[in-house]
């Protein structure tokens, strides 16, 4: 029986692991399965641009200022001309590795939950074969917008229907298609904004 299930290993999942673990919560965190993990969020994110606070200069200074201690200056060059992208699987990894090296009261397992039902204690959930009890639950499992279907142009200019995903569009930085992740930048190309709405067409006549 545990305090707490968290389930989802991307961001969100990690932000609540962490204060359980810090809380000292005897707490479960699923991860999701390779299934999931492929419609999750976290996993197309390869550059983390917007939030402040994670940035690759951040981390670079503080190397910089130790490497200067001690007249390293072959080192500062190098390290001045490297560039890090820093994305949500290096978060997360560092997220299972503080939770694995500081918090035994914490249980990480890979895995895909596919039942939860409520109890006179708590919640069930289902991973596999196995039912694991406890008596609050994280729903961290990210939201999915809706992909929309578009064309891909192969190298000899041919229109192909393959791609499913318009994320490796997106982080070509090619196309803004989701203004709820806070858009993409572009870089002098044509721009196709795509979207959907619950608005009635009637209401969007004249726009
Ligand atoms: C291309 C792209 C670029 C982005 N760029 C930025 C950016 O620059 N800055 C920014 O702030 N945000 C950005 N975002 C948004 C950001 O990635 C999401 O807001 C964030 O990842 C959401 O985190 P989450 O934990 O809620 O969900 P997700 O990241 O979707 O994670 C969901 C987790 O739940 C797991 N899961 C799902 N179902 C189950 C189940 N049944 N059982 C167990 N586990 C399950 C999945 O495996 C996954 O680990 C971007 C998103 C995309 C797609």
């Amino acid at each position: 029986m545990y305090n707490i299930i968290i389930i989802g290993g991307g961001i969100g999942g990690s932000a609540a692991v962490l204060r359980a673990a810090q809380n000292g919560m005897q707490a479960l965190w699923v991860l999701g399965s390779k299934k999931t993990r492929k419609r999750s969020r976290s996993h197309w994110v390869k550059n983390l641009d917007n939030i402040v606070g994670f940035h690759e200069d951040i981390i670079k200074s503080q190397a910089i200022k130790t490497l200067k201690k001690y007249k390293q200056e072959e080192a500062i060059t190098f390290l001045e001309n490297e560039h890090y992208h820093i994305n949500n699987r290096i978060l997360i990894k560092n997220t299972i590795q503080r939770i694995e090296m500081g918090f035994p009261n914490v249980k990480i397992m890979e895995g895909e939950v596919t039942y939860l039902k409520k109890t006179d204690f708590g919640f069930s959930v289902r991973i596999g074969d196995e039912n694991i009890e406890g008596n609050s639950v994280v729903l961290s499992t990210g939201v999915m917008d809706k992909q929309p279907h578009i064309l891909k142009q192969n190298k000899k200019g041919e229109w192909e229907e393959t791609p499913k995903w318009i994320y490796p569009f997106a982080n070509r930085e090619q196309v803004l298609y989701c203004i709820r992740c806070e858009g993409h930048l572009t870089k002098n190309d044509s721009v196709a904004v795509l979207g959907h709405s619950n608005r009635r067409k009637q209401d969007l006549q004249g726009y």
